[in-house]
């Protein structure tokens, strides 16, 4: 890991120099923040789950032709991915009223949307990720009106796969964030997923309980939170029944063999 030049290191991911050019390694860590990074703590083990969740979402999204970084699976903590240039927007998709959108406007939490809502927030910690319309994104030339029709129109295909997804294993995709980066080509640029999409950045309510399965357990001191992402991983059939140990414990062996 020495030899790796790392580029950035984000709340929740490493990014590390890729071997080819044009590719970058993405190491999932332990460490979960919430309200802008004012609540820090570690869960452990979900590194490895989000790692894992991500890869499935995102190779399942490129089977209905949705553009992703994604490359492939590294290893338990790391993903190769192509590198692209972070639209400066997080993409945030609703279906169910929950977390600022009840505050914003005084709603009761688990009422089911009339139709999906897109919103765009400033990727900026320092403002708080503030809610930006088209407007602002236009006028200050975050993103071209053809690469916010691509993520729109991407948006609600990844949202409608998606909320199908976890249905079909019992879960509520009640809301989920996105990034978009643009991949070069000479002078050429073009919009595809990237980032990762796990428990971190979605709300995902058990359809038959309503216990949260997401990062919600951390931001509210649910506790849980490493049970609750296992549980997501294995609904979607990527852990074998009673394997969840196993997987944990190969991840502690390989951390403290110090790779
Ligand atoms: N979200 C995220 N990163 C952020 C803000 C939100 O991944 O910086 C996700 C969050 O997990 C939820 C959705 O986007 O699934 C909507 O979040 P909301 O605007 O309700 O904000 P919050 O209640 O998390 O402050």
């Amino acid at each position: 890991m020495s030899r790796r030049r790392q580029i950035y290191e984000g709340k929740a991911k490493i990014l590390y120099e890729g071997p080819e050019p044009g590719t970058i390694i993405q190491y999932f860590k332990d460490d979960a923040t919430a309200f802008n990074a004012q609540k820090k703590g570690t869960i452990s083990g979900k590194g490895v789950l989000n790692n894992r969740i991500s890869e499935h979402l995102f190779t399942m999204l490129a089977t209905i032709g949705i553009p992703t970084h994604f490359i492939r699976r590294l290893n338990m903590r790391e993903q190769l991915v192509r590198q692209v240039e972070i639209v400066p927007i997080e993409v945030v998709v609703r279906n169910v009223v929950a977390g600022s959108l009840a505050k914003r406007f005084g709603l009761e939490d688990g009422t089911a949307l009339p139709r999906t809502i897109i919103e765009y927030y400033y990727k900026d910690d320092a403002l708080g990720d503030p809610l930006i319309t088209d407007e602002h994104i236009s006028a200050f030339g975050w993103a071209s009106q053809d690469e916010m029709h691509d993520i729109a129109d991407m948006a609600i295909r990844i949202n409608d796969f998606m909320a199908g997804l976890f249905a079909g294993v019992g879960i509520r995709l009640v809301d989920f964030k996105l990034e978009f980066g643009r991949l070069f080509d000479n002078e050429f640029s073009r919009i595809i997923l990237a980032d990762e999409i796990s428990p971190d950045g979605c709300r995902l309510w058990d359809m038959k309980t309503n216990d949260k399965m997401d990062k919600d357990r951390f931001r509210l001191d649910l506790g849980g939170e490493v049970e609750a992402y296992t549980e997501v991983a294995r609904r979607l059939g990527l852990l074998p029944d009673g394997a969840v140990s196993t997987v944990l414990d190969l991840d502690e062996h390989r951390k403290a063999r110090g790779k």
